[in-house]
């Protein structure tokens, strides 16, 4: 199943609606027509400046009312600058956390708070001024690299562009295009590689100065030997952000404050690396680590 957050419009959708999208100053996330799963936004509530600290508790969210919950009590706490992981098994509502989190989906139960305040009491558009999602699938619009970045901040330069290029360690591939920024990408362009395309969609995250990162599956798509790589290439760009990395691969979770361990919706385990090493339990089994 598509992630709630993944961006599916095709680019005339997207194209009809960017009016819209620009005039918000939303975000490029903005495109996907997900109104109907939240409720309403008339509150003009504008967030502070500064750190925010996002504080989750006791979050229930289900798909329907025949449905098994999806998030079924996730209490979890991300500081400003600190880096923390979701890890855990295919199913276990990590891509549902996210879309909650970026206000895409609203909770059945349970609050999530940004600087101390419910996200209900803001608009989506607001929430997603603070914090960005590098969806699980990150979509490539049939356009130019240089449009696919500037839907994120449409009023920035190339020179602006070529920056975060630098900082995602892109910079040398479009360079290498023959086109450059005007490279055609997408349905009928240049293919991109799957790092690339992630490379690319955390640029675009990066170009809108969010306070708090969100990064779904980033290296679902790699060789288990680029994984490392190109994990830590995201994470260094990512300095200074807050940033929640969603996963259910090992890979760099040493370099985590904390970890979350989720399964069926519920939070099994939570600690250091380190810490959870040296606990029985689902971790250390994961690490392939017999029990003590
Ligand atoms: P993960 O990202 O950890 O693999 P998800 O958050 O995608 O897990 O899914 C959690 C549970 O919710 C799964 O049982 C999944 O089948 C279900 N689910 C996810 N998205 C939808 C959806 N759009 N409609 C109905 N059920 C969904
Ligand atoms: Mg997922």
């Amino acid at each position: 199943a598509l992630a709630a957050f993944e961006v599916v419009a095709p680019l005339p959708a997207v194209a009809a609606r960017l009016g819209s999208v620009r005039a918000s100053g939303a975000r490029l996330f903005d495109v996907l027509d997900t109104e109907s799963a939240i409720g309403g936004t008339d509150s003009a509530e504008i967030l502070p400046e500064g750190d925010l600290a996002l504080k989750v508790r006791d979050l229930r969210m289900r798909y329907g009312t025949d449905e098994p919950w999806a998030l079924d009590g996730i209490d979890l706490d991300l500081e400003p600058g600190r880096r923390i992981a979701v890890l855990g098994p295919s199913g276990a509502g990590k891509s549902t956390l996210a879309s909650v989190l970026l206000r895409f989906r609203d909770p059945d139960g349970g609050t999530v708070e940004l600087g101390g305040t419910a996200i209900t009491a803001y608009p989506a558009d607001e929430i997603r001024r603070a914090i960005s999602g590098v969806p699980q699938d990150p979509h490539v619009f049939a356009s130019t690299l240089r449009e696919n970045l500037r839907l994120a901040r449409p009023g920035c330069t190339d020179e602006e562009l070529w920056s975060v290029l630098e900082r995602v360690r892109l910079a040398e591939d479009v360079r290498a295009m023959p086109s450059g920024l005007d490279t055609e990408v997408g349905s009928h362009g240049t293919r991109l590689s799957g790092g690339m395309r992630h490379r690319l969609a955390l640029a675009r995250a990066l170009l809108s100065a969010p306070r708090i990162l969100v990064l779904d599956e980033p290296t679902t798509h790699l060789d288990p030997e680029t994984r490392d790589v190109v994990l830590a290439d995201l994470l260094d760009a990512a300095r200074g952000c807050a940033t929640l990395l969603i996963t259910h691969d090992l890979t760099g979770l040493s370099e985590m404050d904390r970890i979350y361990v989720i399964v069926a919706g519920r939070v099994v385990q939570q600690g250091s690396h380190a810490e959870l090493l040296g606990t029985e339990g689902w971790y250390r089994r994961a690490h392939g680590l017999a029990s003590r």
